[in-house]
């Protein structure tokens, strides 16, 4: 994904919009994906029309640097949602294994003071972003970024949370909490720990 070069386009979701009911619900689903991740997918399609020299850039690359808004804000826009929709899946209630489990009791204690530090950051987050958990060599880092914003690829990312209102807001109103708990049962712990021992 992070490779992919202009024109983008919004592949469909692994899993239909209702897979995460009742922890996500079908409405948001749905208009997450198919209006939010198309408009960013859409608007970034269109900054780079007329910019000849940043259609064979990587997807990532248009996230990182000093590129016109419309570039960056958009591109991150469309990695950030297609991370975060990869890292979920229907098969609720995951806990990390492997050596991502054993990272995670390292650096926080237990999976319980990982998942408090997470919930924390998260709600932390003013305004509109994201929180993430990436790595560098077997050293893991809860952060945020704001609106838009992709952590640097000098860290491999393994696994992000979307807090802007409208990834909630429909079902959970203004109870980001009660959303964060709920997402931590369609976490898709597979998927995040091959994020930290393949890249
Ligand atoms: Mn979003």
């Amino acid at each position: 994904m992070k490779d992919e070069i202009y024109p983008f386009v919004n592949p469909p979701l692994n899993f239909g919009y209702d897979a995460l009911e009742p922890y996500i619900d079908e409405k948001t689903m749905c208009l997450h994906h198919s209006r939010h991740l198309q408009t960013y997918t859409d608007n970034l399609n269109a900054a780079l029309r007329d910019r000849p020299q940043l259609q064979r850039m990587p997807l990532w690359k248009l996230t990182q640097g000093s590129l016109p808004d419309s570039v960056k804000q958009n591109a991150g826009g469309i990695y950030n949602h297609r991370f975060y929709f990869d890292g979920l899946c229907p098969c609720a209630a995951q806990r990390p294994s492997g050596a991502l489990a054993n990272a995670i009791t390292r650096q926080f204690g237990s999976f319980f003071d990982f998942r408090k530090q997470f919930l924390d950051t998260a709600l932390s987050v003013f305004g509109s972003g994201y929180a993430w958990l990436t790595a560098r060599g077997n050293r893991l880092t809860i952060r945020k970024t704001a609106n838009q914003e992709v952590p640097p690829f000098s860290e491999r990312h393994i696994l992000n949370l979307d807090v802007w209102e409208h990834a909630y807001y429909l079902k959970h109103y203004n109870m980001r909490a009660d959303y964060i708990n709920s997402w931590f049962c369609v976490v898709n712990w597979s998927k995040a720990e091959r994020n930290f021992t393949h890249s």
